[in-house]
């Protein structure tokens, strides 16, 4: 079985940024790459920073900080990440790009390198079939903020081989995360039945049932949910939030994963959520602030 000692992270937002973290604190040799050499930089900043504060927190310490800074390069170039063992697209949530950055990447890669995608909701089978490799490809979705959260969803394609799931697993488990498998359908576990709850309070807030603010107090006091689902939107991003539900409506063909308007407005104006500053709370303030 091919050891994994060397990790290519195509896509520096707040996924991708955190993949290589872990990563790098794990051990492996860890390249990022992103098409904006800006988000590559902003990549490096969030994970200095995120690292600073689990030493601050007594987490890490220095040293290990320092190391996994070291095993941290930047890939201007996408080709570069053709010669690691494995290569995780972390780019957006988005089918079309996520093919092409497969097909460009095929020339490059090494015979044995294993791709994986994060993608949230796209089918692995469909993405396998952008690269020469169907059999070495697999899904491992990590959740975010990927150094806090513990689950790796782990999705086989048709042509996946065990081979390559074994090594997965063993590789998520080698950065301390906790697996669980799920079947090549849209959205998998996790997203199936997390976004349409998001979706849902968003249609309560269009239905004027709540305000942003009574919505997320009554799931977060009423349901024990840590976040509500609005702040949950934001936080995960409302683009991201939005191809999920674009996803299970066309694949499962049914009329209840419609997407709110509201969240099509939000994602039409730019409101992303917490990464463009504004989503359904502004967080260009102090304290975030709902934005209806
Ligand atoms: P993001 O918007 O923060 O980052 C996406 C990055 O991809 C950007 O830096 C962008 O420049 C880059 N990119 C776009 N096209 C590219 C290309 N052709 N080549 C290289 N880089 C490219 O998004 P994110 O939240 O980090 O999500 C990334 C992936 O992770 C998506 O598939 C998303 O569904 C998945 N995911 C997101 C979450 C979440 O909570 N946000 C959780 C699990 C999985």
């Amino acid at each position: 079985m091919v050891e994994i000692r060397s990790v290519g992270v195509i896509g520096a937002g707040q996924m991708g940024a955190g993949i290589a973290h872990v990563c790098a604190l794990g051990g492996y040799d860890v390249l990022l790459h992103d098409v904006s050499p800006d988000r590559i930089a902003l990549g490096f900043g969030q994970i200095q920073h995120n690292l600073t504060r689990q030493v601050v927190r007594g987490i890490i310490d220095q040293a290990t900080m320092d190391q996994a800074m070291n095993r941290l390069k930047a890939a201007p170039e996408l080709q570069m990440i053709g010669g690691t063992d494995i290569a995780i697209e972390a780019a957006t949530e988005n089918e079309e790009v996520k093919k092409s950055i497969f097909k460009a990447l095929t020339p490059h890669l090494g015979a044995n390198t294993i791709l994986a995608s994060n993608t949230s909701s796209i089918s692995i089978t469909r993405l396998a079939s952008a690269s020469d490799r169907p059999e070495r490809f697999i899904g491992l979705h990590f959740m975010n903020p990927v150094p806090l959260m513990k689950l790796v969803e782990i999705i086989r394609g048709i042509a996946t081989d065990a081979p390559t799931y074994e090594i997965a697993v063993n590789f998520a488990k080698s950065l301390g995360k906790t697996t669980a498998n799920a079947e090549d359908f849209p959205a998998f576990i996790v997203n199936r039945v997390l976004v349409p709850m998001i979706n849902e309070a968003i249609y309560t807030l269009y239905e004027g049932v709540g305000t942003v603010d009574a919505i997320d107090t009554a799931l977060k006091l009423g349901a024990n949910h840590p976040m509500g689902p609005l702040e949950l939107g934001d936080f995960i991003g409302l683009d991201t939030v939005l191809s999920i539900m674009n996803v299970l409506h066309e694949g499962l063909a049914d009329s209840k994963y419609r997407p709110c308007p509201l969240l099509v407005k939000y994602v039409e104006a730019g409101w992303l959520g917490r990464k463009s500053g504004r989503g359904f709370y502004d967080y260009r303030g102090e304290t975030p602030v709902p934005t209806r």
